[in-house]
This record gives structure tokens, sequence and C-alpha cells, in this order.
């Protein structure tokens, strides 16, 4: 942690281009990383560059600090730090990938098993509950300022990657840096209900369609549900409004596995899986190209619904 401390010092002093990015289809915790990180760097320099995912879900609209957020065609300086959170490998950047093979150096922070340490220098800590959390010990460790929207976007971060502190990931420090963000006088009532009570009428109908649909196999130890693109149509939902759906499943009495199979637009399958107890979630997605951790992973998967869908029994066979 100390030379990714020194290096960032380092070219704030400097006055180097820092950028901050993360993966693709961003999450709260990619996002909050993101922002929480960008806005402590930029009360020290003026050159930090937010690169801004593919899309940012309607439902973290209201975090601070989006403004600065940067399309990468946009980006007209050249960055000589690139600081990739929460991203398992360059792939996981989507169209911001390019960014890692212009950028002079590349710091990877990041707690996810499958990480590839594919930058210079690789903050990688698996059994961290969170990135936010990562980046939080990053600044407090580092004399890095936080103020309320920075403390803001960390608790966004470690609470939207455990499921609101309830993972078996969180630990004793999860909790004392959750209680250290008080400090800064995060109204954590708005955050959360921000979070988790504005769910859209449209994300309501498509998790009710999902749900309906659901089968199960080997006697209820696997949930699997899809979401369709005819189902987009019917509900007004759009792709990323799936928040919620493959953890309901797995909170299901019996269920092991709970398995989400998306379409998307452009017609590839998006897995997502969450396990319980025994089944590496990580093992199975990385039979598709994916990964991710022990009980959460996703992957992209080339074939169609069905052949996926059967692909994947047939994985799961091997652990059930
Ligand atoms: P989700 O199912 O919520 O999309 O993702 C669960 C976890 O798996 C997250 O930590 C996410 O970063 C990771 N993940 C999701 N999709 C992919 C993917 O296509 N490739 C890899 N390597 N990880 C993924
Ligand atoms: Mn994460």
């Amino acid at each position: 942690m100390n030379n990714v401390i020194d290096l960032v010092w380092d070219s704030i002093d400097k006055g180097l281009n820092i950028g901050v990015v993360s993966h693709k289809n961003p999450d709260g915790d990619s996002l909050g990383s993101l922002i929480g990180l960008g806005l402590s760097l930029k009360k020290l320099s003026d050159n930090i560059i937010f690169v801004r995912p593919d899309i940012i879900p309607q439902a973290y609209d209201f975090l601070p600090g989006l403004i600065n957020m940067q399309k990468i065609e946009d980006i007209k300086v050249n960055i000589d730090l690139l600081i990739v959170l929460d991203s398992s490998d360059e792939d996981r950047l989507g169209l911001n990938k390019s960014l890692i093979e212009t950028s002079k150096k590349t710091i990877n922070i990041d707690h996810h098993i499958s990480n590839s340490n594919f930058a210079d220098l690789n903050l990688v800590v698996s059994g961290s509950s969170s990135t936010g959390e990562i980046v939080c010990q990053v600044l407090t460790r580092g004399n890095f300022p936080i103020d309320e929207d920075i403390a803001t976007c960390i608790y966004v971060a470690i609470s939207t990657d455990t499921g609101r502190f309830t993972y078996e990931s969180v630990s004793k420090n999860t909790l004392q840096i959750v209680a250290s963000l008080y400090d800064y006088q995060i109204k954590a009532h708005e955050i959360n209900k921000n979070l988790y009570q504005k769910r859209s009428l449209s994300t309501t109908k498509l998790f009710i369609s999902a749900i309906s649909n659901l089968d199960l196999y080997k006697d209820g130890k696997i949930a699997i549900a899809r979401v369709t693109s005819d189902m987009y149509s019917k509900t007004g939902a759009k792709p990323d409004e799936t928040e919620g759906i493959v953890e309901f499943l797995r909170d299901t009495e019996g269920v092991e596995v709970a398995c989400l199979l998306k379409e998307l637009e452009n017609k590839e399958i998006k897995l997502s899986l969450r396990t319980k107890d025994y089944v590496d979630a990580n093992k199975v997605c990385s039979f598709f190209g994916g990964g991710g951790h022990i009980r959460a992973s996703g992957a992209s998967s080339p074939y169609t619904m069905v052949e996926t869908e059967k692909l994947l029994l047939e994985e799961l066979n091997k652990y059930i």
C-alpha cells in the first residue's frame, strides 16, 4: 500500500495527469471508489481525470461528483498515472481499456480473487469487502483529504458491495471504516433511502417478470431466472435495472447457487452468479471467461440463452 501512496503523492507533487477509471456496467463499489478517490485527489491537484464508464445507472444519479466524469473521447491530455479500480482485468474496462496501454504508469486497486495483476503497481486485497474499503485505507494512511462527499462515495461503495454490511467479507475493519465515515457528517439515512428505497416501477416490474419464470434444479439447490429482451419492452426497464434479482433468488431457503441470465441489447448473455456456502462462483464463471469472488461472480457468455443455461448446468453438476 505504501508504494501506491508514494507514487500518487509523487505524481501530485509533479503536477502529472492522474486518471481514475473503473469497470463497464458499473455498480456502487466501482462508482463510489472512482468518484471518492477522484474527489480526494482533486482537492490536491487540478490534473485529475475522472473517466466515465459506458453507462451510469440512473439509480446512482444522487452520487456527488458525477459532473466530473469525462468520456474517453473528450480527454485531451495524456494520462501519466492511471488508477484502475474494482476491475479484475483489462477487459473489464470495456471501451476505456485502451487507457491502460496509453497511460505511462498504472495502479490496480481491487478486491477480486480473479484479479490478473495487470498494472505496474497492484494493490489487490481479495479478502477485503470492497474496493471502497481499500480506497478508504489508502486515503487515511496516505493523509489524503476526506470530506462529506468523499465519505458518502466510500459508504455507497462498501454498503452496496457487502449486501448492506451482511456478507462474509465484512470484518471488524470494514465496520470501523464505516463508523469513521460518520466523522465526516455523512447522512447515512439519506444515502440508504437513495440506494434502497427508490426503486423505479419499471425495475419492480422487471423483477416480478424474471422471478415468476424461475426454474429450480437439483432439489432446489440451483435457482435460475432469466431476463429476456421482450421483458424490457413489456416493463419499460433497461438492462441495468436487474439489481437485486439474483440476490433474492439466493436468499431462498435451500438455494446454494442462484443464477441470472440476462439478454443484453447486443444479444450477448450476461451471467450473474451468487452462492451461499460451498460452490465457488468464481470457478464456475471462469468457465465462461468471467470471474469475481467466491460468493459473487459474473461473465459475458458468447452463447445463446439456451446454450448458456445448458453449459452452466453441466458446469454446476461438477460441484453439486
Ligand atoms: P454482477 O453479477 O453483480 O454483475 O457481478 C458480480 C461480481 O462479478 C462483481 O464483483 C463483478 O465485478 C464480477 N463480474 C461480473 N461480470 C464479470 C465479467 O464479465 N468478468 C469478470 N472477470 N468479472 C465479472
Ligand atoms: Mn467491488
